[in-house]
């Protein structure tokens, strides 16, 4: 189904808003410490550009360019420290160590200090990070830029009346916390979309993370906020990145839901656990909704273990368009790159459909 919207005051039929920027290229990794090995970054810019393409190939819906102010927007999430830090890493990287990719060294063990930032980029890189997967590159903070953008003007756009729209935003966002980044992920484009509904007078505003991992940086960044209500479906922790957060007694009060689910989980049992989620958000009545749109649940994933075929994901949509809210998706994971465009478009044309 198509919404039909006035616009000069006349009735146009228009389908799903989709908010997209090359931009996104400019974070291109050359590597990512994997299984004890450097191998080439599994987040690599083909990943939005295979979604961009299929979208368009099937004319699922009308592509523009992001309007919001990324700046802004960053500022809405992110500390003010953690920004500057991620503006400057490259150039003081390069002057240091020269054009290699930045990667942190080591990270801080219990009892050791997190209340003073180092002063050296290598210390900051360590200070501000929770993983060696996530590479700071010449581009990264063009990149994070844009992302911002992107996620904020699909927002925009649901906010003044759109039923819906696809932020086609990457690098992805959910890992990230306020004042860290980790994941593939460097700022939280989920939680700029969520702010950006409340500045348009939402009140409450649910989040539903269907990537692979965990929405560890969402669920941080929302824990002591009543008014958002975070919710994941996720590969179970114990088994999993991000392993230290995603478990199911991590509930904020009521107003976080973790689904953690086993290895092998296909779309026929992961049904009950998303019927769970939505329930809930339904019991929370939020305004908006803000889904972290990750497919790296389909079967051929190179980093997951999920078991979704391509045919399972328009239900995915159908389930989530169940909801009756105003809806905001956010690209997140997918690293299946011959399948991501199906995937995702199957994600919004079976929510269309609805
Ligand atoms: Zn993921």
């Amino acid at each position: 189904m198509v919404t039909a919207r006035l616009r000069g005051g006349t009735a146009e039929m228009t389908a799903l808003d989709i908010v997209f920027s090359s931009a996104h290229g400019a974070q291109h990794g050359e590597a990512e410490l994997t299984d004890g090995i450097f191998t080439p970054c599994y987040e690599q810019p083909s990943r939005a550009d295979r979604v961009i393409g299929e979208l368009r190939r099937r004319g699922t819906g009308g592509v523009t360019k992001p309007h919001e102010d990324g700046i802004r927007s960053l500022e809405t999430v992110h500390e003010q420290g953690y920004l500057e830090f991620l503006e400057t890493a490259w150039p003081r990287w390069k002057a240091k160590h020269g054009d290699r990719d930045a990667l942190p060294l080591n990270w801080r063990a219990p009892g050791m200090r997190r209340d003073i930032v180092p002063r050296s980029i290598d210390g900051q890189l360590s200070h501000y990070s929770f993983d060696a997967g996530t590479p700071i590159t010449a581009g990264t903070w063009e990149a994070a830029l844009a992302a911002a953008a992107v996620a904020a003007s699909a927002q925009a756009l649901v906010s003044a009346g759109s039923r819906a729209a696809l932020a086609v935003s990457r690098p992805p966002g959910h890992h990230a916390g306020r004042d860290f980044y980790g994941g593939y992920c460097y700022v939280n484009t989920a939680a700029i979309a969520v702010e950006r509904a409340r500045e348009a007078g939402a009140r409450k505003v649910a989040v539903l993370d269907v990537d692979y991992h965990h929405g560890n940086g969402t669920q941080a960044v929302f824990w002591q906020e009543p008014a958002v209500f975070t919710c994941s479906l996720h590969a179970d922790p114990r088994d999993t990145f991000p392993f230290f957060s995603g478990h199911a007694d991590e509930t904020a009060d009521g107003t976080n839901l973790n689904i953690p689910l086993p290895h092998g989980t296909d779309w026929q049992s992961y049904r009950p656990g998303l019927e769970r989620a939505l329930s809930g958000i339904a019991g929370f009545a939020p305004d908006a909704l803000v889904v972290s749109l990750g497919v790296d649940t389909w079967e051929g994933d190179p980093i997951s273990h999920f078991r979704f075929r391509t045919s399972d994901y328009p239900g995915l949509g159908r389930a989530i368009a169940s909801a009756r809210l105003p809806t905001t998706f956010v690209l997140e994971g997918g690293y299946g790159l011959e399948a991501i465009g199906a995937n995702v478009a199957g994600v919004v044309e079976g929510f269309e459909s609805v």
